[in-house]
């Protein structure tokens, strides 16, 4: 999955002292572009601080490390874009490599959709500032302190015998391949309550041994934080869909699913599908 960086260490700790140095890695985005050279083989780089200039360095945040390489969030609103550097779509991270840059680049989104969505105090509207001392946004008017946002949503794979459920978006474009039911936590609910209502009111379908597999950082959808779990139709298996939010809901067999499915590596869903298809979905702590 995204987040499996190999021996490569996420150090996610918030550190005031740290400044940019020349090879400091610079994050810069125009909406939902990222500033980066795309190479050969969708070899993905970000630009240093040294080929940004100091200027970009300047107000910039400190994100994170990924072993001894330093990221940082470039908040200027333009920059000199350096010589073989575009602005791309964030999707570009299911397909770049290395791995760690890739996760580098969509968790520096997650990171930069909050700071950008934060800059002013919901509850009384100044400006706001970084707290000196970790990762949150502090009021200096009316002291409300704002920390990252991070939003519990399930993937749900439920099954049937030899048959796994996969489902279809609707209205969203691009979304041409199956998936799993997926949905938020809800406020008020338990994870395991987000599991059965959203089965169903996308399918129509009651659910049974719910097991929990792994979880997913999932920064691109505004900072979900999914949670895999693998469930059993509970009687009548006739799939009803809610066509709002779905096109499609079919139950697949782990054959065909053999045959046709193949797992790219980046997401908790393809993961759980692949898992399904050889027959491994038993490896899950049940937790009703
Ligand atoms: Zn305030």
């Amino acid at each position: 999955m995204i987040q499996d960086i190999g021996l490569n260490r996420l150090k996610n700790h918030y550190d005031p002292a740290l400044r940019p140095d020349a090879d400091s890695r610079m994050v810069h985005f125009r909406g939902r572009k990222l500033l980066c050279q795309l190479g050969e083989g969708d070899e993905l780089t970000l630009p240093t601080c040294a080929q940004l200039g100091a200027a970009a360095g300047e107000g910039s945040v400190y994100l994170f490390s990924i072993d001894e390489t330093t990221y940082f969030l470039c908040r200027a609103e333009e920059v000199s874009v350096p010589e073989g550097f575009t602005y791309e779509d964030i999707a570009v991270f299911r397909r770049a490599r290395p791995r760690e840059t890739a996760f580098a680049a969509v968790t520096a989104f997650h990171l930069a959709t909050w700071y950008g969505d934060n800059r002013y105090c919901g509850r009384c509207g100044a400006p706001t500032e970084h707290d000196g001392a970790e990762r949150m946004l502090r009021c200096p008017k009316c002291g409300n302190m704002i920390f990252p946002k991070i939003m519990p949503s399930v993937i749900v794979a439920v099954t049937h015998g030899d048959r796994l459920l996969l489902t279809k978006y609707a209205n969203r474009p691009g979304a041409t391949r199956f998936a799993l039911i997926a949905g938020f936590t809800e406020i008020g609910e338990t994870v395991e309550e987000t599991v059965h209502r959203e089965v169903m009111e996308e399918v129509g379908l009651k659910v049974k041994n719910l097991r929990y597999y792994k979880s997913q950082p999932w920064g691109i959808s505004g900072g979900g934080l999914l949670m895999g779990y693998w469930c059993e139709v509970d009687g009548d298996d006739a799939i009803h869909v809610d066509h709002v939010e779905l096109d499609e809901g079919a139950w697949v067999s782990r054959e065909e699913l053999r045959k046709t499915y193949h797992d790219t590596g980046v997401s908790l869903t393809g993961e759980m599908i692949a898992k399904f298809a050889i027959g491994e979905e038993h490896f899950a702590l049940r937790c009703e």
